[in-house]
């Protein structure tokens, strides 16, 4: 699976597309509106949508927005400056399967509480293990001539940054997010990736070592990897009578 690792394209949207200009304007109008709902879908309909690759940097001027709805979007990335929608709650590019990563600034979405992502399409994630693109020599671009340090804002030239990978849990999700660093002191201020996932903060790659997926296991690892998860049904069927003992603790 590894050697199908592909690498992360950069400049993917038509920025004079009839499609895009048309999202411009509507992230626009809603910022303008104070509207608390962001669904281009809506605005663009389904052809001109399945055009949009990203989002535009505006959206960081979607202060009001608490409900993001990209629904079956052919998006292949979102921009880090998602990181300062900053009413954000609730985000759902569900059945977006060319989204395979996101920006670590979204972890500034301090109140993004659910999403809905479809985590098979996911780097690294626990079903299928999907590998992570190398980020040796720093490939990744986003708009403009500079970068931001994910950790300290500081401003550098794409030359200075340290581009790596690091699973966090957003939302409702562990998601794999592309971190951009100043330094070793930044680099060592990413938090801990959650249990089941690479302990760190690491470049990628097909030589990179990641545990085994769900879909990898056999019947019998799998049960005792859950086993804290199997509900033995007679014992509850025990606790049901009476039926108002069944209160969980
Ligand atoms: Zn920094």
């Amino acid at each position: 699976m590894n050697n199908m690792i592909s690498a992360i394209k950069n400049n993917v949207q038509d920025r004079n597309s009839v499609a895009w200009k048309r999202l411009c304007d509507y992230v626009e109008k809603i910022a303008a509106e104070g509207n608390d709902e962001f669904s281009p879908v809506k605005e663009l309909g389904p052809e001109l949508f399945s055009q949009i690759y990203t989002l535009p940097e505006t959206i960081a001027t979607l202060k009001k927005v608490k409900r993001v709805w990209l629904y079956g979007s052919k998006l292949k990335r979102i921009p880090p400056e998602i990181g300062e929608m900053e009413s954000l709650e609730y985000f759902d590019p569900y059945t977006s399967y060319d989204l395979h990563w996101f920006p670590y600034e979204i972890i500034n979405c301090k109140k993004l509480k659910d999403s809905r992502v479809s985590t098979r399409a996911l780097y690294g994630n626990f079903k299928n293990r999907k590998g992570f693109p190398i980020l040796t020599n720093n490939p990744v671009r986003y708009e403009g001539n500079t970068v931001k340090c994910s950790i300290c804002k500081k401003d550098m030239s794409w030359l200075d940054t340290n581009q790596l990978w690091v699973s966090l849990r957003i939302g409702t999700d562990v998601l794999p997010l592309l971190v951009n660093v100043c330094s070793s002191t930044c680099e060592a201020a990413i938090p801990a990736p959650p249990k089941d996932y690479i302990p760190h903060a690491h470049k990628g790659g097909s030589n990179l070592k990641q545990l085994r997926g769900d879909n990898d296991l056999s019947i019998e690892e799998f049960k005792q990897k859950y086993a804290h998860k199997i509900i033995d049904i007679s014992s509850i069927e025990d606790q049901n009578e009476p039926a108002k003992s069944s209160t969980r603790t």
